[in-house]
């Protein structure tokens, strides 16, 4: 008889389910409705409920970080074969239809072949090729030594400069060239001559800085195609005290830090490139002589501050991304090399 006793079990649970179901009414009817009390203290900011907060969307995946654009620049062994173009600013930008500097040529060499950087927007080219020669016939300067000027598409650099993007500018060693073909080796591993004092970095040292140097700046500066022309202060310095006659070239030549192994000349947007960003025109002084060369002075010479106490060092800059410089620059990457030019990287 099997029937009996399992009704009896379902009816007593059934009874159960029922008491259980009433004492959690009765529960949930408590806490919906609470005695109010008028004493009852302000409840803590901790148990307050929250207001509602609107819906946010959904957090979309966190992108990866983006590849510095120093290392896609840095990469391109070719320039874009385009139609030549300086985009965007001295240091953010890129450079298309990039010619290259020879690395011989009958007033110059250029130095550290290994770092592909002879390359420029073929009117700095143009202006390297006629500068060195004109040095050269009317100066009597033995040739130049050409240091950096950009990578084959521009672009940020792994290493060195934050400018030299857009193929306008062009570091020259202060230098001479020597009257023989360097080898490959020696263009490598040739140092540069400081032309500052080894005992006062606020002077130059007369055994090394000639007439010779001061013939070159004034010679560059001259240019009309020259904006800018960065050396160290005490260099300007020495040019201020030297120069005779028209000081007009003196305001293009700027003092910045570093600068006393080699000249930084800067060009002017060509007329072929609309979205290259000129330079502001320099602030201060008409030939920037006098106390704004001495401010600069002051300031390579001071000695350097007692370290201060150990603090969290500050997080290095973050690299440029590719989304940061001039939209078209994508593209100049992108662009593929001309047959010739791939084949010859292949060799
Ligand atoms: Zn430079």
């Amino acid at each position: 008889m099997p029937h009996k006793p399992y009704l009896a079990r379902c009816r007593m649970a059934s009874a159960l389910a029922g008491i259980a179901l009433l004492a959690a009414t009765s529960a949930t009817a408590q806490t919906a409705t609470p005695t109010p009390s008028p004493a009852a203290p302000p409840q803590p900011a901790i148990l307050q409920v929250p207001k509602p907060v609107p819906a946010t969307p959904p957090a979309a995946a966190p992108k990866p970080p983006a590849t510095p654009a120093k290392e896609l620049f840095g990469a391109a062994r070719t320039p874009a074969p385009l139609q030549a173009r300086a985009i965007g600013f001295y240091a953010r930008g890129c450079l298309a239809g990039a010619s290259p500097l020879a690395i011989d040529g009958p007033a110059w060499q250029v130095m550290r072949l290994s770092r592909n950087r002879n390359w420029g927007h073929p009117k700095l080219v143009a202006w390297l090729e006629r500068f060195a020669a004109d040095a050269k016939r009317l100066d009597g300067w033995p040739g130049l030594l050409v240091g950096d000027i950009s990578q084959p598409r521009g672009g940020p650099m792994l290493t060195g400069h934050a400018s030299h993007q857009i193929g306008l500018d062009a570091d020259i060693w202060l230098t001479p060239m020597p009257d023989r073909r360097l080898t490959e080796a020696e263009r490598e591993s040739l140092s540069a001559v400081s032309m500052l004092d080894a005992s006062d970095k606020g002077r130059v040292d007369t055994n090394v800085w000639t007439a010779g140097h001061a013939r070159l700046l004034r010679r560059a500066a001259l240019s009309d195609d020259v904006e800018r022309i960065f050396v160290h202060p005490a260099i300007k310095k020495a040019l201020c005290t030297s120069a005779t006659g028209d000081r007009g070239w003196l305001g293009k030549v700027r003092p910045y830090f570093g600068h006393h192994f080699h000249f930084h000349v800067r060009m002017t947007c060509p007329a072929d490139s609309p979205t290259c960003t000129p330079q502001p025109p320099p602030a201060g002084n008409e030939d920037g002589c006098g106390k704004e060369v001495d401010d600069w002075i002051k300031i390579v010479t001071k000695p350097p501050e007692p370290e201060p106490a150990p603090a969290k060092p500050a997080p290095p800059p973050k690299p440029l991304t590719l989304d940061q410089l001039p939209a078209e620059c994508r593209l100049i990457l992108e662009s593929a090399p001309s047959p010739q030019e791939a084949s010859a990287v292949r060799r």
